[in-house]
């Protein structure tokens, strides 16, 4: 990695409180896609103004800003209701470099990554590279904390972006609110630790619909599952305190499905990632959450090639594989990132076995995949849809996130829409997508 400074962007905020709802709508989704804000104008990559237009001083006001960005900066972004008049924001200051209205999040996300691309590091970001291109209106990345108070041997976030901190419970639930009632369908939470939450800050309890909740992973957990939507949970690790929400999945409270990145399934090379939970007795864990929660999906992400890695611990990562039957698999080929603490611990795997061992980890992991998607034909699930096009539908089932895990092709008698929930009989399956037909709403 050459320049790991992430990508800064100004923000500034004007106009009454639905304009300001579009103004956290856009820095959560900036902030999760891994910009950072900048403080000041001058040291900012691009600057975004969110306008008003309501009254003649509103727009005056607006009008300067975006001038004082363009003094300050030079690369503006204009959006928000003065938006909606884009002659009178170019006759006054003809240099900004793209103009969108009120709530057209999508916009503003594409002509920020125009004028500065983000960057994607598989092994440093949380949202995926597809899904840094388009997030629909109906799903939405929820970020609950910063840094991490692990230190991994492969992973210098730590050394970036620093310790835990984790927001406020209230906080969270007040953004995942305003997010919910902006027409999200879908909350995916992320974190670097999802299960670590709150222990920076003690677990301090804040105030949210007149109760006095700790801001810890479970009871979060469960004030997201009271906002009746589609709540995904990614980044968790096997603690013996994530067992508290198997049961709220089971009872349909929240989705089920846990993202939880093991890397390894071998103890001695998990030792020497220095990995949370790894002490834990993962596989036990794994058959008494699927004991009460039957339709728990499982993803995970997995590196082989790991400095020092034998083909005995490879071999012990594809029994882990087979004993797991984890449902959804991603597996990258270890990279040594400058910096990282494990580019020195062993001697490096040559590439030529580490491209044989990724082959033969996804040919076991395709198999069992494959097997646990055509266990499905045949059920009835709700299904959401993310795309209509030509008048055919592409969704996800609960065990599928949005862009890493697979889709539905769907089939109904009457157009559907993109953010709705239907029930559909799966027909079919191949190796990583199903088919089906609606046979409810
Ligand atoms: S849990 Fe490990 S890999 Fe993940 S951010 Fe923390 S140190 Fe890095």
């Amino acid at each position: 990695m050459n320049d790991l400074r992430a990508p800064k962007v100004g923000f500034v905020s004007l106009g009454c409180p639905k304009a300001l709802v579009d103004s956290e709508r856009i820095v959560t989704r900036l902030r999760a896609e891994g910009y950072e804000l900048a403080r000041e104008h001058a040291g900012a990559d691009v600057v975004v103004v969110n306008t008003c237009g309501f009254l003649d001083s509103a727009k005056a006001e607006s009008l300067d800003a975006i001038g004082a960005a363009l003094t300050e900066n030079g690369r503006v972004i204009v959006t928000g209701c003065l938006g909606a008049e884009p002659d009178e924001i170019r006759a006054a200051h003809p240099k900004v470099l793209a103009i969108t209205g009120p709530q057209q999040y999508e916009a503003v996300m594409a002509a920020v990554h125009e004028a500065v691309p983000p960057k994607h590091d598989p092994f440093l970001d949380l949202v995926p590279e597809q899904g840094i291109k388009l997030t629909p209106r109906h799903y939405s990345y929820l970020k609950i904390s910063e840094g991490c108070n692990n230190r991994c041997s492969f992973c210098i976030i730590p050394r970036l972006r620093g310790d835990l901190v984790s927001r406020p419970l209230a906080d969270v639930m007040r953004e995942a609110e305003r997010l919910v009632k902006a027409g999200v369908k879908e909350l995916l939470v992320i974190s670097q630790d999802t299960s670590a939450y709150g222990v920076d800050i003690k677990y301090a309890a804040s105030e949210w619909r007149g109760r006095e909740i700790p801001a810890r992973f479970v009871e979060l957990a469960a004030a997201l599952a009271e906002l009746g939507v589609w709540v995904r949970l990614h980044y968790v690790y096997p603690y013996p305190h994530v067992d508290a929400v198997i049961p709220l999945m089971a009872e349909g409270r929240l989705l089920p499905y846990l993202d939880i990145p093991f890397q390894h399934g071998s103890p001695t090379v998990l030792k020497r990632m220095k990995r949370p939970a790894a002490q834990e007795k993962t596989l036990a864990r794994i058959s008494r959450w699927r004991e009460i929660c039957p339709d728990l999906t499982l993803r995970s992400t997995f590196i082989v090639g790991f400095p020092g890695e034998t083909e005995e611990e490879f071999s012990e990562l594809i029994a882990f594989l087979d004993e797991a039957e984890l449902d959804r698999v991603g597996c990258f080929q270890y990279e040594p990132v400058r910096g990282a603490a494990a580019n020195d611990i062993a001697l490096p795997v040559p590439d030529e076995v580490k491209t044989d061992r990724y082959r033969r980890f996804m040919q076991a992991q395709q198999a069992i995949s494959a097997k646990k998607l055509k266990k499905k034909v045949g059920r009835r699930e709700p299904v959401i849809i993310d795309k209509v096009e030509n008048g055919r539908a592409i969704g996800r089932t609960r065990g599928d996130a949005p862009e890493i895990d697979g889709a539905i092709h769907v089939s109904a008698h009457r157009p559907l829409k993109i953010g709705e929930i239907a029930t559909v009989k799966i027909e079919r399956a191949d190796a990583y997508d199903l088919y089906g037909t609606v046979v409810g709403f």
